[in-house]
């Protein structure tokens, strides 16, 4: 595999960077993850967007290529042949040559990494027909979920604690309320309504989401952006997650209760044929 790291394009092999990097060291990096369908980009101007924002928000230099971004990943598609996929980017603080608290000098420039993964069948993927099941953990994570930095233990953890209890993922909880999934967006439907919590600093700023909850209302279904509870959620007619890589995917079982029929709903399973039929057209 061909990756790109702080200007090259390496073997995968050859890539290295320092272990007094930042990301390493601290989590101190962000990243972003699109997919590719049809080797073309499904929403590279959301993830751009959201990196930039990411980047700011921690007061992060933007890595010298990012104008370039856009042909480093078509780059990196071309190189690898990636039809069906994801490609991974990561900027990280960079290092400094120390372990220290403090941010480095702007004279320290930050990392940029990307890299691909094939995944052919993505968009077919047979999870869709048979739906996911979720168990709810409680949110133990920091107070910053919208930045999208590479702090991801606990929401590693959450996905074993799903896996040793025979489930897909998981929702997690804070004040009575699910705020997302460990890697997703979450939703309920109700009749025609869709329910998904509200943006702030407490979930990351789908962009699947945000395509999503336009293509709903354009079907002239109901969306209703606010916070609801796993009984809530239990007793709904349907239930999906939302991200890059599994674009809608139906929920069927939270914590052992079977949501509507125990089946995929039709909303969701009308939702990810709109989101992938638009995505498809727009991608570049
Ligand atoms: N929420 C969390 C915590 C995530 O990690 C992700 C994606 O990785 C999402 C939501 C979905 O975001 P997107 O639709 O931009 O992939």
């Amino acid at each position: 595999r061909t990756v790109y790291l702080n200007g090259d394009y390496l073997s995968e092999e050859d890539a290295k960077i320092s272990i007094f990097d930042r990301s390493f060291l601290m989590a101190d990096g962000v990243y972003e993850v699109t997919s590719v369908l049809g080797g073309k980009l499904i929403d590279f101007a959301g993830h751009a967007t959201r990196l930039e924002r990411s980047l700011s928000e921690l007061g992060m230099q933007k890595p010298e290529a990012f104008d370039d971004l856009l042909e480093i990943h078509r780059e990196l598609v071309r190189l690898n042949e990636i039809d069906e996929g994801m490609i991974y980017l990561q900027v990280s603080r960079g290092s400094a040559g120390d372990r220290d608290f403090a941010y480095p000098s702007d004279d320290v420039k930050p990392t940029l990494v990307l890299f691909t993964q094939s995944k052919p069948g993505l968009a077919d993927n047979p999870a869709a027909k048979v739906g996911i099941k979720i168990i709810s953990i409680e949110d133990q994570r920091w107070g910053r979920r919208d930045i999208k930095t590479t702090q991801l233990l606990y929401p590693s953890m959450g996905k074993m604690m799903a896996k040793a209890a025979g489930c897909d993922d998981a929702w997690m909880v804070e004040d009575g309320n699910v705020t997302e999934g460990t890697s997703n967006n979450a939703y309920i439907v109700k009749g025609n309504t869709i329910i998904t919590r509200h943006l702030g600093n407490e979930i990351l700023h789908g962009i699947t989401r945000a395509a999503v909850l336009r293509f709903a209302k354009e079907a002239q279904m109901k969306v209703e952006e606010r916070s609801f509870s796993i009984e809530e959620a239990q007793g709904a007619d349907e239930a999906f997650i939302t991200s890059a890589s599994t674009f809608v995917m139906p929920v069927v079982e939270v914590d052992g209760a079977a949501i509507g029929t125990g089946k995929p709903g039709n909303i969701a399973a009308r939702l990810r044929e709109i989101y992938l039929d638009e995505s498809r057209k727009a991608a570049i």
